[in-house]
């Protein structure tokens, strides 16, 4: 098997206010499908490991905390499902407020159809219309793909009450603030380009791979 040299130079972020929480990252030159990259982030631990999914989501409730008063769903974007639920258990600990008659949160995910958009099915559609909603997001750049989350959501009488990120270079999408554990600071030198302006392709360096709130494929 081909050795993958973008997984072997991924290095160790630690969170500023949360040394128990880490992501990985690694430089080089990256598109996603709004922009280019110079850095690769890997947050896939977070996602996939329960250990690492707890400790992310005591972090995210302490930064949503008093700020964001009601929640009744979480929908997650990019994969997020797992911290999604650990993150609901945690907000269903305290200071938070469920409107709907079962006193807990739902956790969903929209769907995408073939043009790319997000939808949700009839039998969804109840953890949607009229409450109030967090969106969960792995990482956000352009804010783009939340945008159209956001636009869901309220498509089928959502009330976003915010956005939570594990990684995001915005304090805000759509008029609503996002909360994350990590954003561009953490990663020294980190920019994002126009595909059309981008220095790197300027000087031919060849494109790594794609990359996306799911991980990356190499090209
Ligand atoms: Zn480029």
């Amino acid at each position: 098997m081909q050795s993958d040299d973008i997984r072997n130079r991924l290095v160790k972020f630690f969170a500023k206010d949360d040394p128990a929480v880490t992501m990985m990252a690694t430089q080089g030159h990256f598109a996603t499908s709004q922009s280019h990259i110079n850095y690769y982030i890997d947050i896939t631990r977070i996602k996939v490991r329960v250990s690492e999914a707890i400790e992310a989501a005591k972090s995210l409730r302490q930064k949503l905390v008093h700020h964001v008063t009601t929640v009744d769903t979480v929908v997650c974007l990019d994969g997020t499902e797992v911290l999604g639920g650990f993150l609901a258990h945690e907000m269903e600990k305290g200071d938070f407020r469920m409107n709907n008659a079962h006193e807990t949160i739902y956790v969903v995910q929209p769907e995408e159809n073939s043009i790319h958009q997000f939808m949700f099915r009839e039998n969804i559609r109840p953890s949607i219309e009229g409450k109030y909603v967090l969106v969960l997001v792995a990482t956000m750049t352009t804010g783009e793909t939340v945008k159209k989350a956001i636009e869901c959501i309220e498509y089928y009488g959502g009330k976003v009450q915010g956005v939570a990120a594990i990684f995001s270079t915005k304090n805000e999408v759509d008029g609503q603030p996002v909360y994350s554990l990590f954003n561009e600071d953490d990663l020294p030198g980190y920019a994002t380009y126009n595909q059309h302006d981008c220095p790197y392709c300027a000087k031919q360096i060849p494109i790594e791979a794609m990359v996306n709130g799911y991980g990356y494929s190499k090209l």
